[in-house]
């Protein structure tokens, strides 16, 4: 077993990177160490993904549509809300994957600096993308401006990226008009996680892809993703969320800082809500239904569900909620047990 070192672009390329190698290679172990990943594993053999990604990157240059249908590519595609840059990235992508090879030597301490990665002009270097990995700086807000501040890496690194994009990232968007909001959400071991929960952890993001009707915040993104789909019930790792945001308004774009939410609770409460109020996803998707729905009661059960808090005030809004919904169409609310989802929150509020 031979351990390797993420680059150490940033918490955002550092975590697509890792999803790349676990993906793609026979990892044993990922441990977080700040900003970046000790992989411990295998790399002499890869996957068979790559080959199947490369005969769609080939067929798309036959013909542009096939990226949309998709579910490899589509992805790239549900990122990016720069649609100018679509054709460009994928034709990257398609000679970048010909560069994963000798992972073991590349991703050393150094990477960054032997590879002469960074603000770079470097035409040998491949432009990171601002769902890749945007660079936010010091602030919490840093405008994208693609030509003072193009950031470039190698081609393992992009590739790799790329493929962490793919597998390891649910992506929510919102789209209103001539605006976007894309929220990008991957789960990050706390410290270490072995093999079995990595491809957990990927399993659980990879299918995720979906638009949404209204605004939402971080962490109501976080729930709602994590609440739809294959429940995860229990981990003996911690787990992390990475969750990032990118917007754009006209032809403005910018990255917001990305957030780490402890989510280990999170799921085993998502996990209980779902098994003990079936009628649980039915209100969320009424909280987020385009005629109906109240993104600030999600955002107070998104709350409770992170920190604890006043379950009490949730259960009354959300009962408030359903009755308001109920008088004025009640097909919509037909069959929620509202006793049942209250009787869960009290059960949840007593941890
Ligand atoms: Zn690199």
């Amino acid at each position: 077993m031979t351990c390797i070192t993420t680059p150490g672009h940033g918490i955002v390329t550092d975590t697509l990177i890792m999803h790349g190698i676990v993906k793609l290679f026979h990892v044993d172990k990922v441990r977080r160490i700040g900003d970046r990943y000790e992989i411990c594993g295998d790399f002499s053999k890869m996957g068979e993904i790559v080959e199947i990604i490369k005969e769609e990157l080939e067929e798309y240059s036959r013909n542009s549509n096939v990226a949309r249908y998709s579910i490899y590519l589509g992805k790239i595609l549900d990122s990016n809300i720069n649609v100018s840059v679509t054709d460009s990235w994928l034709k990257s992508f398609a000679e970048s994957l010909n560069e994963i090879k000798d992972v073991e030597k590349a991703y050393t301490e150094d990477h960054k600096v032997r590879y002469k990665e960074g603000r770079s002009k470097s035409k040998a270097l491949y432009n990171l993308y601002l769902p890749l990995g945007f660079i936010y700086g010091k602030y919490t807000v840093d405008n994208y401006d693609a030509v003072t501040k193009e950031y470039r890496v190698c081609g393992k690194c992009f590739s790799l990226s790329n493929l962490g994009l793919i597998f390891g990232t649910a992506i929510i968007r919102y789209i209103s008009g001539n605006n976007a909001d894309v929220t990008l959400i991957s789960l990050i071991p706390e410290d270490e996680m072995e093999r079995d929960e990595l491809l957990l952890i990927e399993r659980f993001v990879e299918g995720k892809s979906e638009n949404i009707n209204i605004e939402l915040t971080l962490k109501s993104v976080l729930v709602y993703a994590l609440s739809f789909g294959e429940t995860i019930y229990s981990f003996d790792s911690k787990v992390d969320a990475l969750v990032w945001r990118l917007e754009k308004s006209g032809n403005f774009q910018r990255a917001l800082q990305p957030e780490i939410f402890d989510i280990t609770s999170l799921l085993d409460k998502i996990a209980r809500l779902k098994s003990m109020s079936p009628d649980y996803t039915k209100i969320l998707t009424l909280l987020v239904n385009k005629d109906y729905g109240d993104q600030s009661i999600l955002d107070d059960l998104a709350e409770f569900l992170l920190f604890g808090g006043d379950y009490y005030r949730v259960i009354r809004e959300i009962t408030f909620f359903i009755n308001r919904i109920n008088r004025l169409n009640d097909k919509v609310t037909k069959g929620i047990d509202l006793e049942k989802f209250a009787n869960t929150f009290i059960e949840l509020g007593k941890d």
